[in-house]
């Protein structure tokens, strides 16, 4: 890779994991003896090819400063907002002045605790040398209906599905721009990608099947612990 182009991380961490129904966040629950925050964080503290990270962290987080973070990359934390395109915007105006605007910024999950050295590093490699930027992804398995109330009105074609993992890597300036477009004019948008779209650029996918244990219910803490033991 080219020394000379910086990749931050950006990890989205101020949601409250409504879904998952604990009583702290979801991203503060164990997997072995780590938060699924410190999970999430581990690749991109340990890559040689991060240039530095920064947490979104809820304003009513009182558990991230109970984690012990070693590093020896710049590595900042900033205040989170109403969704997740507000705190992933507001980590991008705090490391503003730390990259060029061309640089790179990943934008992982903190409640995707499994992705791999060897996926993060495809997705870097493949994303290197792109205009705009990837995404990891995975093609959709199973059959996929449209449902009302509790029947379905529509059974889609898969053939051309894909389900959008993390980390969505693209330039900053880009991302920036499509994330305050979109908070500006209301656009709902659950990922960085959508928000890209929205812009009218257009986003690569590469397959990453580490990343797509996402944690949303308390079920999914068995598949990541499985998937965490055999790395
Ligand atoms: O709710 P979901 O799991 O899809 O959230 C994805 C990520 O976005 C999580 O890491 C969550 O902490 C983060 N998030 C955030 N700020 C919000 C809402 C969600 O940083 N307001």
């Amino acid at each position: 890779m080219n020394n000379e182009t910086a990749c931050w991380a950006i990890l989205p961490a101020a949601g409250i994991g409504e879904r998952f129904g604990s009583n702290i966040p979801k991203q503060y629950v164990k997997i072995a003896d780590k938060t699924i925050l410190e999970h999430a964080l581990k690749p991109f503290l340990t890559n040689e090819n991060i240039t530095g990270v920064a947490v979104a962290l809820n304003s009513h987080d009182d558990h991230f400063s109970n984690l012990q973070i070693k590093t020896s990359k710049q590595f900042i934390t900033t205040v989170g907002g109403e969704t997740r395109a507000h705190s992933v915007l507001n980590a991008l105006i705090e490391i503003e002045n730390l990259l060029d605007r061309s640089d790179f910024v990943l934008v992982h999950d903190a409640a995707r605790p499994c992705l791999s050295h060897q996926d993060l590093n495809a997705l870097i490699e493949n994303t290197i040398d792109l205009g705009v930027g990837s995404i990891l992804a995975g093609p959709v398995a199973d059959t996929v209906k449209r449902v009302e109330g509790n029947t379905i009105v529509e059974t889609i074609d898969r053939s051309d599905l894909w389900h959008a993992y993390t980390p969505q890597m693209f330039r900053y300036h880009l991302l920036f721009t499509a994330l305050k477009k979109c908070i500006d004019k209301n656009i709902s948008i659950t990922d960085e990608a959508s928000a890209i779209e929205e812009i009218g650029l257009k986003v690569n996918v590469l397959r990453g099947d580490s990343a797509k244990v996402k944690i949303t219910i308390p079920q999914d803490l068995k598949i990541a612990e499985k998937f965490l033991s055999v790395e």
